[in-house]
């Protein structure tokens, strides 16, 4: 007989009772609010100060931020640096975390394969990200790429059709989409990573202007 799959649960009950970064980091190592944390290293939490008026969220840390334990230091993140350069934004100025703080993959003999969450998982993982910007409480809010703006705008949410539309919302008086940088490493060809790439500057650029408005 099959055995039942226990339905999962979310972080809720891992959050602290007062939210301040330092807290929730810690809490948030020993978080069991879905199955991710079996496989993975390490939670891989926000980094950044509680006063930065920009957050940017991407999908879930990937091999690199696995055993790092810190977010977009792997190839993804490299782009992401490069980008916000030629923008015109400094890193240190903001604060980056990622819908999903554990890493999701397929192991593949000795490589372990980037494996989009599920929705569940995203879903269980939603009180960390909320918790993060109710503490930063930002102006400007950030999603890179379709996990993340799902996470946020539901399902229907397209980065190739809405990117770099500034919305105004409850967790940022500006939400604005776009590519998530892993987009450019993936891409077909030379042609489409500079597409690509230089849509994420221009949204980039874009962010830029909110926060001197
Ligand atoms: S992915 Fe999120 S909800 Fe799941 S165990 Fe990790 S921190 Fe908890």
């Amino acid at each position: 007989m099959a055995t039942k799959r226990k339905p999962p649960g979310d972080a809720s009950p891992f959050l602290p009772e007062r939210f301040s970064l330092p807290k929730l980091r810690e809490a948030a190592k020993s978080c069991h609010g879905c199955d991710l944390y079996i496989a993975a290293t390490q939670t891989v939490f926000g980094e950044g100060s509680s006063n930065a008026r920009v957050v940017f969220v991407g999908e879930q840390p990937g091999d690199s931020e696995d055993v790092q334990g810190r977010p977009f230091v792997g190839p993804a993140g490299r782009i992401f640096d490069e980008a916000l350069t030629k923008a015109g934004l400094e890193r240190k100025q903001t604060y980056v975390t990622n819908a999903v703080k554990h890493f999701s993959f397929e192991p593949r003999g000795k490589a372990r394969l980037h494996k989009r969450p599920r929705v569940g998982e995203v879903r269980a993982c939603s009180p960390w990200l909320r918790a993060e910007l109710d503490v930063i409480k930002p102006d400007v809010l950030v999603l890179l790429g379709a996990v993340a703006a799902q996470a946020v705008w539901g399902a229907q949410f397209r980065v190739s059709q809405e990117r770099g539309v500034v919305k105004p919302g409850e967790l940022a008086e500006a939400i604005i989409a776009t590519h998530h940088p892993s987009a450019v490493l993936r891409a077909p060809d030379s042609e489409a990573r500079k597409r690509i790439f230089k849509e994420l500057v221009a949204d980039l650029r874009a962010v830029k202007k909110l926060l001197q408005d």
